[in-house]
């Protein structure tokens, strides 16, 4: 099992929850928009925050915007150590660097003296486009230099006594990235931010994500996630959540499942599906609701949820762990359906 990493107020490791995370798609400076973007992902139940520390205007809003968010927030830095202790000065909850790039011995001992005087975790990590040269003139690009190139990353702060460490080795070929997250998963304790780098638009993404992440996490390989997509962050946000329902592994998500429809569904039960699964999008309870196509069969096939539905031909039965309970005609299937939702999530 891995070891526990405090972020700010969450734990992630050692069997804590799988932590969601995304990243802002704005400047920590443009201070109001970035409050209210992550208002609106942390009521989505994003667990983290990352911005980008582009310059020391972004490093110094950190403070500010602290006071009025509630999740922690991730300062992402590329090669500036001045940006990285800037940051960790103004009370970055974690801190996004490689200490391979940021010039030198010198500049990783400031590095790492802050983040253990602030008591900071640090996420080292390595993806297909930053392998470091040693490792790739020596293996190639696979699995072995994209797992070497972060965990020598992470010796370097190592060196130094800092152990709050988190580690990535993001590739956005499925295969690889497995692979990568399974060899580094064999060679340390710390623990695992998965994610697929460019894994694309969102269809072919969330295929994507899904794909890597899901097969690593269903092997108990992983801590925290970032669904990568070229989409608004509150998407992520929710492929994340919804990913994590459908391994089992999210304990507060309402679980909407729907049959696929044959020749004897006689209403629109795709339509339905998707308003219910909008209705209770920022429901955080566990409850299992059945949307099924026909009476026939529905409340038998959804006998396993909460609450289900299922449609006849001029009405639908809404039935409870497969017990028919009511009769509605069409006109009030949507009112009548959404009271009792509303019940069981009282
Ligand atoms: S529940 Fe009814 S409509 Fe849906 S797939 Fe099964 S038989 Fe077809």
């Amino acid at each position: 099992m891995s070891k526990i990493v405090k972020i700010g107020n969450i734990n992630i490791g050692g069997g804590n929850k799988i932590a969601v995370q995304s990243m802002s798609t704005l400047r920590l400076s443009d201070e109001k928009r970035a409050i209210l973007q992550t208002l609106e992902l942390e009521k989505a139940g994003c667990d983290i925050i990352r911005f980008s520390v582009l310059d020391e205007l972004d490093a110094k809003s950190i403070s500010n915007i602290k006071k009025s968010i509630n999740i922690p927030l991730v300062a992402d830095i590329h090669f500036d150590y001045k940006l990285a202790l800037l940051a960790i000065e103004n009370g970055a909850d974690k801190i996004r660097i490689n200490p391979g790039n940021i010039g030198g011995e010198e500049n990783v001992k400031a590095v790492a003296k802050a983040l253990k005087e602030y008591n900071v975790p640090v996420r080292v990590g390595s993806n297909t486009g930053s392998i470091e040269k040693e490792f790739l003139s020596k293996y190639g690009k696979n699995e072995i230099s994209l797992g070497e190139s972060a965990l020598k990353n992470v010796s370097y702060l190592e060196k130094y006594g800092v152990e709050n460490i988190v580690i990535s080795v993001k590739a956005s070929s499925v295969p690889l990235m497995v692979k990568a997250y399974e060899y580094v998963a064999k060679r340390t304790d710390y623990p695992l931010h998965l994610g697929v780098t460019e894994a694309g638009t969102e269809y072919s993404g969330i295929i994507k994500n899904s794909a890597g992440i899901g097969a690593l996490l269903i092997k108990g390989i992983g801590d925290t996630i970032r669904v990568s997509l070229s989409a608004e962050p509150i998407r992520e946000v929710l492929c994340a959540k919804t990913l994590l329902n459908s391994l089992e592994l999210a304990s507060d998500m309402v679980d909407v499942i729907a049959c696929p429809t044959c020749g004897r569904c006689a209403w629109d039960c795709m339509a339905f599906a998707n308003e219910v699964s909008e209705y209770v999008k920022n429901i955080n309870k566990k409850l299992k609701i059945a949307v099924m196509g026909c009476v026939v069969n529905g409340p038998g096939e959804g006998k396993d949820a909460d609450i289900g539905i299922a449609g006849g031909v001029d009405s639908c039965v809404i039935f409870k762990k497969g017990e028919i309970i009511q009769k509605v005609s069409f006109d009030k299937v949507k009112e009548v359906f959404f009271k009792e939702i509303d019940k069981c999530i009282q």
